[in-house]
């Protein structure tokens, strides 16, 4: 069954569905212009995603090939994957923040080792155990490479330039720059009236950047040519404030459902992170890698039954929030230790 829901004013939503992930699905955006139908966001990249988006937009009276422009929130695979495919069917411009543009080239360049070096020294720098750098040493001498699914994701044609608005005939979509679910995240304001006249300042599409019931991850900006030390839960942390402060009357995020109350929803999941912060410097009362400071952090199960590649996620995680106490100085780096492990202060 295709999911549409219409949200009024010439903006509806398709369920888009995520193979084999707990998210479920991708809410594609379909926002009417005087020159065509525009999406925000496009799905994974997979067939039966793409028969589901083709199902919604029939539903609606588009046709793929009848598709203006895409604007891709980030270049997550569950919001791009789709994109060269509608591309290729319409002729559609696709438009994306500069910063994770440049991770969708890097990725579609990089030389396959290039990554599982990378990754190694990663993680042999925030203390993993040998039993979880093996698999990735046999990968990079065996020669078998897991292919990401980012690797033949479409290469953007337009950039989205943060505080403008986009060049959308007939529409007020303003690009807001919040970076920290990814460096180029965006989130789009719809500056014009709420269609069933909620009180407020337009609508916003929010992507993975703010949703009603999860706290999306904040992970490292992965670069290996890049060594600047980004702050990227600090970065989310002041996209997610500024967010707040637009008084908008409804969010339209890509997963989950609809929610009125950004503003509240803000509020929650700042507290959330300073809760979180806390109790990892209670954690940080003694001197852990963060590989170590992972281990005991909670996590949607227990360590021991986090899969492989989750765990590669949970310590980036990790990191990012040790970056934040080290920023905020409330803890630092034991001086000379290696792995380098970190204590509260
Ligand atoms: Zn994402
Ligand atoms: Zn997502």
């Amino acid at each position: 069954m295709t999911q549409v829901t219409e949200h009024g004013g010439g903006v509806w939503s398709i369920k888009v569905p995520i193979p084999d992930n707990p998210l479920g699905h991708t809410l594609v955006h379909v926002v009417d212009t005087d020159r065509g139908p525009v999406l925000i966001d496009t799905g994974w990249d997979d067939p039966e995603a793409r028969d589901t988006l083709v199902a919604g937009l029939t539903a609606i009276g588009v046709a793929l090939s009848g598709i203006h422009g895409v604007v891709v929130t980030h270049h997550h695979p569950d919001h791009h994957g789709l994109s060269g495919q509608v591309r290729e069917a319409s002729g559609a411009w696709i438009a994306m923040h500069a910063a994770d543009t440049a991770i969708v080239r890097r990725t579609r360049e990089a030389e396959p080792g290039t990554w599982l070096t990378y990754l190694t020294s990663k993680l042999t720098a925030v203390g993993a155990p040998e039993e979880h750098l093996a698999p990735l040493r046999a990968a990079r001498t065996g020669g078998r490479m897991r292919t990401l699914p980012g690797l033949r994701a479409a290469l953007p044609d337009r950039d989205i330039v943060p505080g403008e608005l986009l060049p959308l005939a007939g529409r007020r979509l303003r690009a807001i720059w919040t970076p920290g679910h990814t460096p180029g995240h965006v989130c789009l304001h719809l500056e014009e009236n709420h269609p069933a006249g909620l009180p407020g300042h337009g609508r916003l599409f929010s992507g993975d950047h703010l949703l009603p019931g999860i706290s999306p991850h904040i992970g490292l900006y992965e670069d290996p040519d890049d060594s600047t030390v980004t702050d990227p839960l600090g970065d989310y942390l002041d996209s997610l404030e500024r967010i707040g402060r637009l008084g908008v009357a409804e969010v339209l995020p890509a997963h989950q459902h609809a929610f009125p109350d950004a503003a509240g929803r803000v509020r929650e999941l700042l507290t959330h992170h300073e809760d979180r912060l806390t109790g990892l410097l209670a954690l940080l009362a003694t001197p852990l890698t963060p590989w170590q400071l992972a281990e005991r952090m909670e996590w949607n199960r227990p360590w021991d039954r986090i899969p492989y590649g989750s765990r590669n996620i949970a310590v980036s995680e990790a990191e990012a929030h040790l970056r934040r106490l080290v920023k905020l100085g409330r803890a630092e780096a034991v001086p000379g230790s290696e792995p380098v492990t970190y204590i509260a202060v």
